[in-house]
Formats: C-alpha cells, structure tokens, sequence
C-alpha cells in the first residue's frame, strides 16, 4: 500500500466538494426546507466560495495540516448554523491528526478522517442514529478501516467509504431526528432525508474522486 495522498489531491478534493456543493445547492435547500430552516445548500456555498478563495490566493497554506487548519477556521467563520462549526471542527481535527506527517498513506488517511468524524460527533454529540452528517460520515469510516485492515489501497478504500456514506444517508430517511433543528419536528421529521447526511456524502465523494 504505497499510494499517499498529495496536496494536490488534497486542493482537488476542496474543489471537487465546492463543485458538488455548487450543483447540488437547490436540493440541500430543498432538504433543509423539509425539516429544517432551507439554508444548508447556501451555507455551504458560501463557506465553500470561501475555502476556494482562500485555496486559490498566492499564500494557499503548503502543508496537509496547514490547509486542512485554514480550511476549518475558514468553514467556522463563514458558515454559521449548526453545520459550519460542525463541518470546521471536522477539517480542524483532520489537520491535528495529520500533523507534520509529509506523505498522507492510507493509514493516515484513516486516522485523519477518524479524527475529524469523532471530532464533529463529539462537538455535536450524534451518534449514529440521531439523524445527522454523522450518519454518512462515521459508517464511511469504518469502511475506509476496513479496506485498509484488507490491504486495499486509498482509492479503493475511498471509493468503499464513499458507498458507505451514501448508503448512511439513505437510512437517515426513516429516522426522526434527535439532533438540530430537525429533532424540534419530533415524528414529523420521518420520511425525509437527513440534509447534512447528504452533504456529507457529497464530501466523502469529493475524496473518492480527488485520488480515483
Ligand atoms: P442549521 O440547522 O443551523 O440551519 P444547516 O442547515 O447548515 O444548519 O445544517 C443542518 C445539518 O446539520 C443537519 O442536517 C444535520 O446533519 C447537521 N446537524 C445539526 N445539528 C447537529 C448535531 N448536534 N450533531 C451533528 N450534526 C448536526
Ligand atoms: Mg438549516
């Protein structure tokens, strides 16, 4: 298992997740309509408008753990809502994990993303279940360590983590939510897709794609 994630793939993994986010705006609002307040497509196009900005200035941080930091302080400060501090403390904790490590090989990936999913629950203490971005992210995880328990490559693994993702976005729909806006709905927040589930997914695609 030589095959490292680069900066490049790293850069190509903002846009590919910004690019998503951009096409698919309309239904995370729709979704966010449902059973919530209908800005999560807009929250996150502009928090992504905003990492881009920053990826695409002369000063773009050089280091996996610099970009990553930037990206959360970035997503925080831009966002708001409940998925900004969210989604920042995922990349934060991403960055922490991948330290001054100089070549990202699957097992640092994993420990990355691990560290970014438990961060993200911790901070909005979800588990699986509640209904939230956790349930597309945390099962993506446990792919991915499974992949590399096997010793399959990050490609592979990602793509693995990816099916996993959308696979835990597809069961929030039955669940009622017992996290954010939507657990005010109580049973009227069943039958409807999760949209930081969705948007979740779209992450962890984005990855998949950046190293495919
Ligand atoms: P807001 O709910 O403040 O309007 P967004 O619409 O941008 O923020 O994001 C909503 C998404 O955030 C939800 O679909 C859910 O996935 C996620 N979310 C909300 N609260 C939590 C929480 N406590 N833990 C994990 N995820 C959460
Ligand atoms: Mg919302």
């Amino acid at each position: 298992m030589t095959q490292s994630l680069t900066q490049a793939q790293l850069v190509a993994w903002l846009g590919a997740f910004r690019d998503a986010v951009h096409e698919h705006r309309a239904h995370l609002t729709e979704l966010d309509a449902a059973i919530g307040d209908a800005d999560h497509g807009t929250n996150l196009t502009r928090g992504m408008d905003a990492v881009m900005a920053l990826v695409d200035s002369d000063d773009v941080p050089d280091t996996a753990a610099s970009l990553l930091k930037a990206v959360g302080m970035k997503l925080v400060s831009t966002v708001g809502g409940a998925s900004g501090p969210l989604y920042g403390t995922f990349f934060l904790r991403a960055a922490a994990a991948a330290g001054d490590a100089e070549t990202l090989d699957a097992e640092a990936v994993l420990g990355m993303l691990r560290a970014g999913v438990e961060g993200l629950a911790s901070r909005g203490k979800a588990s699986v279940g509640d209904k939230t971005m956790v349930d597309a992210l945390a099962p993506a995880v446990q792919a991915l360590a499974d992949a590399v328990g096997r010793g399959d490559g990050l490609p592979a693994g990602l793509r693995a983590a990816a099916v996993a993702a959308a696979e835990g976005r597809e069961a929030t729909t039955p669940l009622e939510a017992r996290k954010g806006r939507a657990s005010y709905l109580g049973e009227r927040s069943t039958g409807h897709t999760d949209p930081g589930a969705a948007s979740a997914t779209m992450l962890v695609e984005a990855l998949a794609d950046a190293v495919a």
